[in-house]
């Protein structure tokens, strides 16, 4: 059995550890762990520290057929850079089609059900695929993104997947994140520079304004409690819960 098996007893160990050792402890203990990068900030951090101390760990992204094309060159510097692949996980394309049939290509603008089933398609089902036979999967979420992720824990148990969902930047501030990019050498999106903090698909994603949250751009027509896409819980989880989890 690995040393820390509870969600909430590798949370108290996760806590205690340097950005690197949480990636290096995550590699040793999980037979199949999983990191999904969407190429934000967290993400190309968490992809650097893999690199250097978890390369057992598998880097895949959701590759939704809508992303920016700043986003996908960014993605090829990406694996040159660290020598790693990025395994691209696509939506199934009847799923596509059945969405644009019902909805229309952008019926996302439309309705909340229209945009949660453009997610569905685009993201959450491949998510599924991504993450099966995974024991755990590493994501880049942060306490300080949103109200909504305020409490999210190191580590908890994703019931609904049967798996670890750990968060190993969850105590890291939007300041520090910054600071740790700048002394780096980790590429990032030129879009950040042009007021996108956030980055998801290009039709669903704008920049934001001084002093707005920096999720404000994502899918900024709708309600702030309906901004997630499905792939993370719209209410903070604790670290032994065994609620479902289910965003980007
Ligand atoms: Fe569709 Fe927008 Fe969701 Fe991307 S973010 S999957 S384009 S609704």
């Amino acid at each position: 059995m690995p040393p820390a098996s509870s969600p909430q007893l590798l949370n108290d160990t996760l806590a205690e550890l340097s950005l690197g050792e949480r990636i290096g402890l995550v590699s040793r203990q999980f037979d199949r762990a999983v990191f999904t990068t969407s190429l934000g900030l967290e993400d190309q951090l968490i992809t650097s520290l893999v690199a250097e101390h978890g390369r057992a760990i598998q880097v895949v992204t959701l590759q939704t057929g809508r992303l920016f094309p700043e986003t996908l060159e960014l993605l090829e510097t990406t694996e040159q850079r660290y020598g790693l692949t990025i395994t691209r996980f696509e939506p199934d394309t009847d799923d596509v089609e059945t969405y644009v049939d019902r909805y229309g290509l952008n019926g996302f603008y439309e309705s909340i059900e229209a945009r949660k089933a453009c997610c569905h398609a685009r993201k959450v089902v491949p998510l599924a695929k991504a993450l099966e036979g995974a024991e755990a999967w590493i994501t880049g979420l942060r306490r300080d993104q949103s109200d909504n992720r305020k409490a999210i824990p190191f580590a908890e148990w994703d019931g609904a997947r049967g798996l670890m969902k750990l968060n190993p930047l969850a105590d890291v501030t939007s300041n520090d994140l910054k600071a740790l990019i700048a002394e780096s050498d980790v590429p990032t999106n030129p879009l950040h520079a042009r007021g996108y903090p956030s980055i998801g698909c290009e039709p669903c994603t704008r920049a934001i304004k001084p002093g707005e949250p920096e999720r404000a751009g994502r899918w900024w027509w709708e309600q702030e409690s309906s901004q997630e896409c499905g792939l993370h819980p719209d209410a903070p989880p604790t670290s032994n819960t065994t609620q479902p989890i289910l965003e980007s």
